[in-house]
C-alpha cells in the first residue's frame, strides 16, 4: 500500500465504525454535523434531497460525503426511518483536550451510542403523538407462535399467542413499526407475513431463546418467576427476551422504565383482518386519508395518551362482555352529568404527556421539560382526580384512585423546578432559586463577577482618559479591552495587547483574566450542581415510574371514556347491550361516518335503518336492490355498530342488542387492488376463502357484491354456493348485499335466510332512492334509470333501454348473435323519427300540459290533472 492509499486516523476510525454496523447509515459526529460518507452518503443525499460533496481520498477515489447539522437532525432521522433505513448515531465520547493528551495527532475518541429504528423511536419528532409505534417480535416454542410487542416510548410491553392463519389479524391490529424474526421462520412466514415484509428485522435464532428470556424478564422486573404477572407460554416469553435483548442492543445497554408485562388471551379481540378494517375505513379511508375514517369521527380526545388508548381500541375491540359492560358504564357515568364531564375534560386537556417523559427520563435521553410535565401532568391529575368526586362505577373510581397520590413527588419537582425550564440540560438555569444555597451562591458569584466586569470597565476608561474603551467578549478570545487603533498608545503596560483588527485593537489585563476564570468557574460549577440536581430529581421520578404510568394509564382510559360520552352526547348515540347470546338487533341504526359527513343542505338526512340477525328473523339477510340505493351503507353501518359496541363506545342507533362478534370479516367485489398486482377477482376470491375457513357461529360476516368480477353465471354460481356453506357450515350472521336476484330465491330453501331490499321510488322511468331496508327482493337493477340520473346522452339511454327490454324477452338465454339480429341498429334509434316534424303539432301530452294552468287550481284538481297526464303517456307508450 503506498502511503497516498494509508486512510487517514480519522478515516480508520470511521471505517472501524461503520464495519461494526453494516446495515445502517453512519451518522458520524464532527463538530456540529453528523457527516456520513461513501455508500451512506449517497443513499442518504438521495433519500433526504441534499448535497452530496466529497472530502479527501480513499484509495485513490474521492470521498462522497453529505452531512446534518445536529440540531436539525431529529427531522432528517424521521425522513431516513420512514424510507426504510436504520440509522447508526456516533458520537464524540471525549473532548478535544482529552485527545491532545494521548498525543498531537489523536483523534478524537468516538463510539456508537444508540441506533435508530423503526421500532425504537423515543423522540416527539420521530412519533406521533396520537398513535402507538409498536416493536414487536415473533417466536415459535413447543409448538406455539408468541407475539410479543413493546411500545418504547410509554413502556408498555404485551404478550399473546397466535397461529399462522390468525397472524395477519394480530399484525393488522398492532400494526407494529418493526418485527423482530427469527431467521430460521421467514420462509415458513412467508405468506402470513405478506404486506410486512418491508418491516421485518431478521434476527439470529439463539436471540429468541425462551430459557434465558424468562430469567431476564425475571430479574428485570424483581420476581422470582414471572407467573404472577399471567401464564406466559414459552413462545410468548422467547418473544418478549427478544424484544428487551433488541432494546439494549440498539440503546447500548439502556432500557427503557418498563411497566410488567401483561398477557393477552388469545381471542381476547375481536378478530379483524386488514382487508376488513381497510374496507371498514377505520383508521384511514380507502385513499388514504383521516377524514372520512371511522376514528375521525369518534375521537373526542383532549390528551395524547387518551387518544393512542382510542386508536388501540379501536384496533382491538373486546370479546368479553363483562369487561365491555365496564367500559360503557364509564362512558355512562360522563353522559349522565355533562357538567362534570365538561369539566373534568377541561381539567386534563393541558396535562402533558406523562408516558413519553418517563421514558426518555429513563434512557437518559429526558432534559428538564421532560421533568417539568411530569409535574404539571400531575399537578393536572389531582386536580381532574377532585372533579371526578367519589362516585361512579368501579372503573371510575379505580382509575380516579390512581390519579392521586403523588403530592410528595408535585411538591418536590415544583419546588426544585422553575415554571418554564430551558430545553437542555447543559443550558442550565431550571433549578428554582432558593432551592440550593451553594447554587444561588455560585450564580451570585457568576453575576457579580459580571457586574465588576461592568464596574472594571468605567475604571479603565478614567484610568486611561479613553471613553470610548469597552470590555467586550466572544468565544475565542473571551472577555477583552477593544480601543479604536488611535488610542491603544494611551493604554499602559497594565494592558497586554492580544489581537489588532482593522478598526481596533484587543487587549487583556490580570485582573479581567483572573475575574473571567472566577466567571467561568463559577458558571461551569453551577451547571455540574444543577447537573447534579437533575439526576437526582430524574431519579426520583424514576423510582415512582410504576405509579406514574398507572397514573398515565388512568388519565388515556378515562380520556376514552370521556370522548365517547361527549359523542353519544353531541351525536345522540345510545349504550348498547353487549351479552354472551347470538341475537344481532339495531333499531334505528345509522352510518356514524355518512351520517356525519352528510352535507346539511341534502335535505332528508340519514334514513336510519333496523337490523335484526337473530335466528327468529333470519341470520342471513340478502339485500337486493340497484346501485346507489344505500347498500353498502347500511351492510357497513351494522359491521362499525358491533365494533364500536365492543370497543367500548355507544352507538349511533335508538337501541342495540348485540350477542359478541368473535370475528368480523368485511368483503367488497371487484375491489381494486391494483396496488398488490392480483387480479379483483382472485383477490375477492383469495378473502371469499379466508371467510368460509375461519367464519364460526359467533362471526359476523358481512359481503358487498361477491362475485362481480367474473362472468354472470360463473359469479352467480359463485355467490349462491356462498349463501349456502355461510347458512349450512359456517352459520354465522352475515348481511350479504347482491345484484343477483336469482338468489332471493334461496330464502324459500334455507331457513334462516330472509330477502330485505331497499325502497326506491319510481315513476315512469324515473328513480328516487329512499334509503330505507324494507322486507322482500328487487325484481330491477334499474342501472338504466341510474346511467340517466348520472348524465348518460339520452341516446345512449334510450338504446339500453330498448336492449334490456329485448334481454328481458329473451330470458337472457339466447345466443348474442340471434338476438343482435332482432335488434334495430343505433343508428336507426338515435335518429329523431322520420318525417317532417313541423307537420307533427303538438303531442295530446303537450297539449294537456299547456292547457294547465297552476295557479288556478286545487290541490284535488292538481292531483286529478296529475293522473290524467299518467294516463296520457301510458297510452302513448302503448
Ligand atoms: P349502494 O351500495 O346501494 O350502491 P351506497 O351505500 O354506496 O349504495 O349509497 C349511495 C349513497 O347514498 C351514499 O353515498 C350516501 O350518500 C347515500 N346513502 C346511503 N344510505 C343512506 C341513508 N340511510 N340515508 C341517507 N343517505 C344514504
Amino acid at each position: 500500500m503506498s502511503a497516498d492509499d494509508q486512510p487517514t486516523p480519522m478515516m480508520a476510525q470511521y471505517l472501524n465504525l461503520k464495519a461494526a454496523h453494516p446495515d445502517c447509515l453512519l451518522f458520524y459526529r464532527m463538530g456540529d454535523f453528523y457527516e456520513l460518507f461513501f455508500d451512506d452518503a449517497r443513499h442518504a443525499s438521495a433519500a433526504l434531497d441534499i448535497a452530496l460533496t466529497k472530502r479527501g481520498k480513499h484509495l485513490g477515489e474521492d470521498i462522497p460525503m453529505c452531512g446534518v447539522p445536529v440540531h436539525a437532525a431529529d427531522q432528517y432521522l424521521a425522513r431516513l426511518i420512514r424510507e426504510g433505513f436504520r440509522v447508526a448515531v456516533c458520537e464524540q465520547v471525549e473532548g478535544p483536550a482529552e485527545a491532545k493528551k494521548r498525543g498531537a495527532k489523536s483523534v478524537v475518541k468516538r463510539d456508537v451510542v444508540r441506533l435508530v429504528t423503526a421500532g425504537t423511536l423515543t423522540e416527539d419528532a420521530l412519533l406521533d403523538a396520537r398513535r402507538n409505534n409498536y416493536l414487536l417480535a415473533l417466536a415459535r416454542a413447543g409448538g406455539a407462535l408468541g407475539l410479543a410487542w413493546l411500545d418504547m416510548s410509554t413502556g408498555e410491553l404485551r404478550t399473546t399467542t397466535s397461529t399462522p392463519a390468525g397472524l395477519p389479524a394480530d399484525l393488522a391490529r398492532l400494526s407494529p413499526g418493526e418485527i423482530l424474526v427469527p431467521d430460521t421462520m421467514l420462509e415458513a412466514l412467508d405468506r402470513e407475513i405478506g404486506e410486512w415484509s418491508s418491516r421485518m428485522t431478521p434476527l439470529p435464532a439463539v436471540r429468541f431463546d425462551s430459557q434465558g428470556a424468562a430469567k431476564r424478564l425475571a430479574t428485570l422486573f424483581d420476581v422470582a418467576t414471572l407467573d404472577g404477572f399471567g401464564q406466559f407460554g414459552r413462545a410468548e416469553t422467547a418473544a418478549a427476551g427478544a424484544v428487551l435483548d433488541y432494546v439494549e442492543l440498539t440503546q447500548k445497554g439502556r432500557l427503557p422504565p418498563l411497566r410488567p408485562p401483561v398477557r393477552e388471551e388469545a381471542g381476547a379481540t375481536l378478530g379483524l383482518d386488514q382487508a376488513t378494517r381497510r374496507n371498514l375505513e377505520l383508521v384511514e379511508t380507502l385513499t388514504g386519508e383521516r377524514r372520512g375514517s371511522l376514528l375521525s369521527v369518534i375521537d373526542r380526545t383532549v390528551t395524547g395518551a387518551g387518544a393512542r388508548r382510542l386508536v388501540a381500541d379501536l384496533a382491538g375491540p373486546l370479546t368479553d362482555p363483562v369487561a365491555i359492560s365496564a367500559r360503557h358504564d364509564m362512558v355512562q357515568f360522563f353522559v349522565d352529568d355533562d357538567r362534570l364531564r365538561e369539566d373534568f375534560r377541561a381539567a386534563i386537556r393541558q396535562v402533558p404527556d406523562i408516558e413519553r417523559a418517563l421514558s426518555r427520563l429513563g434512557l437518559g435521553r429526558g432534559g428538564p421539560r421532560d421533568l417539568v410535565h411530569v409535574r404539571d401532568a400531575l399537578a393536572g391529575a389531582a386536580a381532574a382526580r377532585f372533579v371526578l368526586g367519589n362516585a361512579g362505577p368501579a372503573g371510575i373510581r379505580e382509575a380516579a384512585a390512581r390519579l392521586e397520590g403523588h403530592d410528595d413527588l408535585v411538591a418536590l419537582l415544583s419546588e426544585a423546578l422553575v415554571d418554564d425550564p430551558p430545553l437542555l440540560r447543559r443550558d442550565g438555569g431550571f433549578i428554582r432559586e432558593g432551592h440550593d444555597p451553594t447554587l444561588d451562591e455560585l450564580r451570585t458569584l457568576r453575576d457579580e463577577s459580571r457586574r465588576h466586569i461592568a464596574a472594571l470597565q468605567q475604571r479603565y476608561q478614567s484610568e486611561t482618559g479613553v471613553p470610548a474603551l469597552k470590555v467586550k467578549h466572544n468565544n475565542m478570545l473571551g472577555y477583552f479591552v477593544e480601543v479604536t487603533q488611535r488610542h491603544a498608545e494611551r493604554l499602559g503596560a497594565t494592558f497586554i495587547h492580544r489581537q489588532t483588527m482593522a478598526q481596533a485593537m484587543r487587549f487583556t489585563t490580570t485582573e479581567l483574566g483572573e475575574l473571567e476564570g472566577r466567571i467561568r468557574s463559577a458558571g461551569e460549577r453551577a451547571v455540574a450542581l444543577e447537573e447534579e440536581h437533575f439526576e437526582r430529581l430524574a431519579g426520583a421520578v424514576l423510582a415512582e415510574g410504576a405509579r406514574l404510568a398507572a397514573c398515565a394509564a388512568a388519565i388515556a382510559a378515562l380520556d376514552v371514556a370521556a370522548s365517547h360520552a361527549e359523542l353519544a352526547r353531541t351525536a345522540d348515540w345510545t349504550r348498547p347491550v353487549v351479552d354472551s347470546s347470538l341475537e344481532f338487533r339495531i333499531e334505528a341504526g345509522r352510518h356514524p361516518v355518512v351520517e356525519a359527513l352528510a352535507t346539511p343542505d341534502d335535505g332528508a338526512g340519514f334514513q336510519p335503518n333496523d337490523s335484526d340477525l337473530g335466528t327468529a328473523t333470519g341470520r342471513l339477510w340478502l339485500l337486493t336492490g340497484p346501485n346507489m340505493a344505500g347498500k353498502s351503507t347500511f351492510l357497513r353501518q351494522n359491521a362499525l355498530i358491533a365494533i364500536l359496541a365492543q370497543m367500548g363506545a355507544f352507538v349511533p342507533a335508538k337501541s342495540a342488542h348485540l350477542g359478541v362478534v368473535d370475528r368480523l370479516f368485511s368483503r367488497v367485489g371487484a375491489a381494486d387492488d391494483l396496488a398488490r398486482g392480483r387480479s379483483t377477482f382472485m383477490v375477492e376470491m383469495v378473502e371469499t376463502a379466508a371467510i368460509l375457513n375461519q367464519a364460526g357461529e359467533r362471526a359476523l360476516v358481512i359481503l358487498d357484491e361477491i362475485g362481480r368480477g367474473t362472468a354472470t353465471y360463473d359469479g352467480l354460481a359463485i355467490a349462491w354456493a356462498t349463501v349456502e356453506a355461510l347458512h349450512d357450515t359456517n352459520r354465522c350472521r352475515g348481511l350479504f348485499a347482491t345484484h343477483y336476484h336469482e338468489l332471493t330465491s334461496l330464502a324459500e330453501r334455507l331457513e334462516q335466510v330472509t330477502c330485505r331490499t331497499m325502497r326506491v321510488m319510481e315513476w315512469k322511468g324515473s328513480v328516487r332512492f329512499l334509503h330505507q331496508v324494507i322486507p322482500g327482493a328487487a325484481d330491477r337493477s334499474y342501472g338504466v334509470q341510474v346511467a340517466r340520473l348520472a348524465g348518460l346522452p339520452p341516446a345512449v339511454v334510450r338504446r339500453a333501454e330498448a336492449v334490456l327490454k329485448q334481454l328481458e324477452k329473451s330470458g337472457g338465454g339466447r345466443k348474442a348473435v340471434s338476438f343482435a339480429d332482432e335488434l334495430p341498429l343505433f343508428a336507426a334509434m338515435a335518429q329523431p323519427p322520420a318525417g317532417p316534424a313541423v307537420d307533427a303539432g303538438p303531442t295530446p301530452l303537450e297539449a294537456a300540459l299547456t292547457a294547465l294552468h297552476p295557479d288556478d287550481m286545487s290541490p284535488k284538481q292538481a292531483l286529478e290533472a296529475l293522473y290524467r297526464l299518467k294516463e296520457l303517456l301510458d297510452d302513448r307508450r302503448d
